[in-house]
């Protein structure tokens, strides 16, 4: 098995494992490239089917193309797909820049509330209805109590800090400290009622893993990780008002895997486009322990 092959075949067995050992698990879906690697990493551990709902937080700052490429891939691959949105704070504009709130109480708002109840469903989900192609109203209110997130080690620092099952209290609370070790592929999965589960199938998959794995399997990605004529991409994908573009003239997905290995971004960290991170000190530790992904 080569390398590529094995960080495949650790992240099918995680996927599986939680699958068998958590009722009412969903996943997150971004629509970014690691979470769309993860996704397909879903279908092949099910054999073409993702046996468990999708679910995109929408913080009402996506950029279109990400909205779209979410619904032509939820069609084309059947997805139970949901979303949720925090419409309060949209209404009474807590929000960034067109609010009053800051970047941290915008990402606090329009994500990690937004996330909160929606997966607890205390607030309203959408489904996509796959006669109409149209979202409704979910009449499913049960809580999610696990939830399988895309999120990669390198790609910030407090991602570090997670493991593969890593839990939050009842008040999704994260106790960084007192995380189990997991040692020879061997999990806790066993939690204590109100225990809200995070798995991270992907944890040990780097930037140019993730490359060199959509080019291998010809992964759809959305075309905003690529120069579109105008010497910039994205690098890390966003809300539109909080994430900047890379120079760049990568138009395709072997041209990006060429300039990541160049090491033309070996001293810029992948989110540095990222606002709300510099505001949080550099890091998402803070915004991450009240449950941001
Ligand atoms: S990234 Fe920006 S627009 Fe998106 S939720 Fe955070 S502050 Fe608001």
């Amino acid at each position: 098995m080569d390398h590529l092959d094995k960080l495949e075949n650790k992240s099918i067995h995680i996927l599986r494992e939680a699958y068998s050992e958590f009722d009412n698990l969903a996943m997150l879906w971004s629509v970014g490239k690691d979470s769309t690697v993860m996704l397909w990493l879903a279908r092949k551990a099910f054999f073409g089917h993702v046996p468990l709902p999708l679910v995109h937080i929408d913080t009402g700052y996506m950029i279109p193309e990400m909205i779209e490429h979410r619904d032509k891939l939820a069609r084309e691959w059947e997805l139970e797909m949901i979303y949720g949105v925090n419409e309060e704070a949209l209404e009474e504009n807590r929000t960034f820049p067109e609010g009053d709130a800051t970047h941290l109480e915008c990402c606090e708002n329009m994500k990690t509330e937004a996330l909160k109840r929606t997966l607890d469903g205390s607030w309203p989900r959408y489904r996509l209805n796959h006669n109409t192609g149209e979202y409704e109203l979910d009449d499913n209110k049960e809580p999610y109590t696990g939830v399988i997130v895309g999120g990669r080690a390198d790609e910030e620092g407090s991602r570090s800090k997670e493991r593969y099952f890593s839990a939050r209290d009842e008040n999704n609370d994260w106790h960084v400290s007192e995380q189990p070790p997991e040692f020879w592929s061997q999990y806790k999965t066993d939690f204590a009622p109100g225990t809200h589960v995070r798995i991270h199938p992907i944890l040990d998959w780097t930037e140019v893993d993730i490359w060199e794995y959509i080019q291998r399997e010809n992964i759809p990605i959305v075309s905003l990780y690529f120069d579109q004529g105008e010497g910039e991409r994205y690098r890390s994908l966003g809300c539109y008002p909080c994430t900047d573009t890379v120079e760049s003239t990568a138009r395709n997905v072997e041209e990006v895997v060429d300039e990541l290995k160049s090491g033309k971004f070996s001293d810029i960290a992948e989110r540095d486009g990222r606002a709300q991170d510099e505001e949080d000190g550099g890091g998402l530790e803070s915004l991450r322990r009240e449950g941001y992904m």
